[in-house]
Parts: C-alpha cells; structure tokens; sequence
C-alpha cells in the first residue's frame, strides 16, 4: 500500500480537463504521478520536473524514503528550486492509506450538484450564477403543484434567462435566418417580449381579465421578465398567477408550433386551448387528492 501524503488543511486536486471544465478530483496520495497537480502552493499545483533525470512515470511515492521521509536529494534534483522547497514543505503521514476521491469545493469532500454548479458558471466568461431579486414567496407560488411540472419548469427557465428565444440563440453565436418573432412579424423575440410584450401574447392573455389587469398594468412599464413576473405574483392570487403561468407556456408552444412544425393557431385558440388543459390539470388533481 502506498504511503498518504498528509497535507492538514491541503487536499490535492485532479480537478480540471483540457477544456477547463471541472469534472472530479482526487485528493492525491503518494501514488500520484509527479506530472500529476498535487503540490499546493504553486502555480497549476503542478511542479515543473527539471529535463534530466526523471519522467512522469515516476510516482510521488519514489520520492520517498522508506523512513516516510522526503529524499531531499532527489527532489532538489528533480524539481525546480522553488517547486523543491514546495514539496519539501508538505509533511508526511505515518499512516498507510490509499488515495480517494473527494469533492474539492466541499470542506468534507462529498459531491455536491450545488457547489459543481456555481463552480461550472464561475468558470464561463459569459454566464454566471443568477442572483434573482426575489424572495422565496415567489418560487413557492411557482412551485405549488397546481399547474404541471412543465409549465412550472417554463417559468423557471423565464426566470433563469434560459429560454431557448432567437436574442438568446443569437447571444450564443447560433446563425439565425431571422431575429423577428415569429408571433407577431415585427419585433425582435426575446423572452420579455415573447412573454409580456408581443402583440400576440398580449391578445392570449386579454382573455383573463384578472390576468390582463396586472399584467399590463402601468407601474409595470420598463420592467425586465423578472421583476414583471415577480410583480404579477405579488399583485395576482395563487389561481389567477397559475393561470397566467399556464398562457404563457401555451404561447410558448404556439411559437414552437410555428418554427418546427409550420402550424398557426388563432390567439383566441391559444387561450381557449389553454383554458381547457389547466381545468382538466385541476380536474384530475384535485380527484387524486381524494
Ligand atoms: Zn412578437
């Protein structure tokens, strides 16, 4: 079994590919190869081998005395003198263990979906983690089950700034025929206009007037998607939000519906369509419940 570096407070990462993009890390022992990142302290974690007497085959393990001490000699002849006194700073364990993998960006190791996610955005020169300016009140209405999981996932996505829309594709350098909303025929499509600001969404949604009076209400004038969505759940009662929710994934359909499939339906129809599915979603769910 190959000794363990002990390194305290220090873990040793293999924590990034070539792209750059971090996959998992392993907290090296002795078995690592000296080409390998595991000295904290210097640039990369990775010591510059000197191009005379060793290869990267070597491990860290050769490194070693059988005492558990460094071979100094060796490793000033190895490395740079810098990157030696580096490695010649980490103390060594008088324990036998083998190397495991750990989590780098959690203090106990483990994995976590929410540190691999800031960390991933973190690493983008385009994208970062959003702080949305709500409170929790909002994605509770969101997330309340009386609408189905794809709407409220379609709110969230609204709210992420991660629909898919033509101002977003372009962001992201997609070629695109045209940046015109396919919906309406004259504006640019993006998401505050797919939601609150076409023509065609606006004529979908006049069908509620409760909807429609919040919605379009003035003090929402400048507004961007987040604070207008975030106005309307403050301002609309839990039923009446969930039906404006329900709209505007049905005029997101419609859009799809004309890009991919060439079909047009009447605004009317939308809401109509729209109205009919949410009573059946209610329907069946309030059965389930009893
Ligand atoms: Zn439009």
């Amino acid at each position: 079994m190959l000794p363990f570096l002990f390194l305290e407070k220090h873990y040793f990462y293999k924590g990034v590919n070539p792209s750059g993009f971090l996959l998992a890390n392993w907290r090296w022992g002795a078995g690592a190869s000296l080409g390998d990142l595991w000295v904290p302290g210097i640039p990369n974690n990775m010591p510059a081998i000197l191009p005379s007497t060793v290869t990267t085959s070597l491990k860290v393990s050769d490194l070693m005395l059988d005492s558990l001490a460094w071979n100094d000699a060796l490793v000033r002849s190895t490395f740079s003198v810098g990157d030696a006194e580096a490695i010649l700073s980490i103390a060594l364990s008088t324990r036998r263990v083998e190397d495991r993998c750990v989590w780098r960006l959690e203090s106990d190791g483990v994995f976590s979906v929410k540190t691999a996610y800031s960390h991933s955005f973190s690493l983008s020169p385009s994208r970062r983690p959003n702080t949305l300016n709500v409170n929790g009140e909002f994605w509770k209405k969101i997330w309340k089950g009386g609408i189905p999981t794809s709407v409220r996932v379609h709110a969230w996505r609204v709210c992420n700034k991660i629909l898919p829309s033509l101002e977003m594709l372009a962001s992201k350098h997609v070629e695109l025929d045209s940046h015109i909303c396919v919906l309406c025929e004259t504006k640019q499509e993006c998401t505050l206009h797919l939601c609150c600001n076409c023509p065609y969404t606006k004529l979908v949604l006049q069908t509620n007037s409760s909807v429609c009076q919040v919605c379009f209400d003035a003090q929402t004038e400048g507004f961007g998607i987040i604070e207008w969505l975030s106005f309307c759940a403050k301002q609309l009662p839990q039923k009446a939000f969930e039906e404006l929710l329900y709209l505007l994934w049905n005029v997101w359909n419609e859009r799809n519906n004309r890009v991919w499939k060439q079909k047009k339906s009447l605004a009317i129809d939308v809401a109509l369509r729209a109205c009919a599915g949410l009573a059946e979603f209610r329907l069946h769910n309030v059965r389930a419940r009893f």
